[in-house]
């Protein structure tokens, strides 16, 4: 077993183990952990109740360097996550001056006098702990020493909670010594066996890694932790590994396909559009959730229906009755036709048949045509893309958007 520094994350929250609301934070705080380069040993979930959160909050810090908690530092009753982890230390608590001086600007927000009481119990802070000011919402948090490391709390609406978690982490990394964060290769076009065979070859020559490949219907990301290699040598690995993935890999720094997408058409000056029928618009989604996004996508149409394809793209009717929807020379049409109409320099078009109905023995479910167009020249291609609806959707998606990753490559 490696011997990075072990972590555990902790939900608190009666709405979390009802299923009332779905734990999004923990997984959030672990996989920041992770790229922090912690071992996070246990992931949990607990009730609003104070002695289960009390017994395994000593649990945890009795057994890991780092312990977070997210949930239950407002103001209200079921709020108990500060008393629970100052019994589990056995350390008291105190009103923290400079934060009941912050949340005075925010009584006047209740009109019950006891709910303006109520506010200042945010305030009280477990003996010996940085206090993590919020940028959003009003309960601070906390980091706490303990006997092996820290004991964090941080609040549970996601919003509230991940700039301090940023926060935090930063002020890990700067103070650790001993954590050396994972490399991560992203990579498209290659099945998960294949991308282990040639990352394996090529780790034969950098001990001290430890490597795990994680596929998902949208890529395959390769992380390469360290087992003693150190920081150099994780560098390194990663170094050999991406040479061996070439194209394939299209991020090392954690960037999303759409990301590179966006950042690529930037440096090379190109404007892309896309038009999209089974995909329903997911491209030009992936594409719009980036910011900056604007300067270089011009525009998507979801051309769903054959006269949508026809009067909006100039798709030929002639070439949708001899050739049908999902077939080459109308994925080359739907392509041109975006480049022209939404003035781009280079335009995808994605049209298949997603299922669970509609395919035939010639076009089975899965069966999707791409085009790429640029200037004047247009190119189609074929996939058979597996999995349900969903799978095939996500599928079709990151292949138009690596379509357009390898287009801009070279230019
Ligand atoms: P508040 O001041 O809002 O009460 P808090 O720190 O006490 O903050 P909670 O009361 O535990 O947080 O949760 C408030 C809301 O935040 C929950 O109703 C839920 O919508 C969301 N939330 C809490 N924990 C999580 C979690 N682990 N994952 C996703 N959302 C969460
Ligand atoms: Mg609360």
């Amino acid at each position: 077993m490696s011997d990075r520094p072990l972590a555990a994350v902790v939900g608190v929250g009666t709405e979390l183990v009802t299923g009332l609301r779905t734990d999004t934070n923990t997984a959030e705080i672990a996989a920041a952990l992770l790229g922090a380069g912690f071992r996070v040993a246990e992931m949990v979930r607990v009730a609003d109740d104070a002695t289960l959160i009390s017994a395994t909050l000593r649990r945890l810090t009795g057994a890991c360097s780092l312990v977070v908690v997210t949930g239950g530092l407002g103001p209200t009753h079921d709020d108990i996550t500060r008393e629970a982890a100052a019994d589990a230390l056995g350390v008291s608590m105190s009103r923290d001056p400079e934060t009941e001086r912050r949340l005075q600007t925010f009584t006047s927000r209740h009109r019950d006098p006891d709910a303006r009481r109520q506010l200042f119990t945010q305030a009280d802070v477990l003996e010996g702990a940085t206090v993590v000011v919020p940028t959003l919402g009003t309960a601070p948090g906390q980091t706490v020493p303990t006997p092996m490391g820290h004991l964090v709390l941080l609040p549970g609406p996601p919003a509230e909670m991940r700039p301090m978690l940023a926060t935090l982490l930063a002020t890990l990394l700067a103070t650790s010594s001993q954590a050396v964060a994972p490399a991560r290769l992203r990579c498209t076009g290659l099945t998960e066996s294949d991308a282990q065979m040639r990352v394996q070859r090529a780790l034969e020559s950098h001990p001290g890694v430890e490597l795990t490949i994680l596929a998902s219907p949208a890529d395959i990301e390769i992380v390469i932790f360290d087992d003693g290699a150190g920081e150099a040598g994780v560098a390194g690995a990663a170094d050999a590994a991406l040479e061996a993935l070439g194209e394939d890999c299209y991020s090392r720094d954690g960037s999303t396909l759409a990301q590179v997408v966006v950042r690529r058409a930037h440096e090379v000056g190109l404007r892309l559009a896309v038009a999209e029928s089974c995909t329903g618009g997911r491209v030009a989604a992936a594409l719009t959730d980036i910011p900056g996004s604007s300067a270089v996508f011009t525009g998507g149409i979801v051309a769903y229906s054959d006269t949508v394809k026809t009067s909006t793209l100039g798709v030929a009717e002639e070439t949708l009755a001899a050739y049908g929807a999902v077939s080459s020379q109308t994925a080359a049409e739907m392509a041109q036709g975006v480049a022209d109409s939404l003035q781009a320099d280079i335009a995808v078009s994605i049209t298949g048949i997603a299922g669970p109905g509609g395919g035939t023995a010639d076009k089975p479910v899965g069966t999707v045509w791409f085009g790429l167009a640029r200037e004047d020249r247009v190119r189609t291609w074929q996939r058979s893309l597996f999995g349900d609806r969903e799978g095939v959707r996500i599928r079709a998606t990151v292949e138009a958007l690596d379509a357009m990753r390898r287009e801009m490559q070279g230019s």
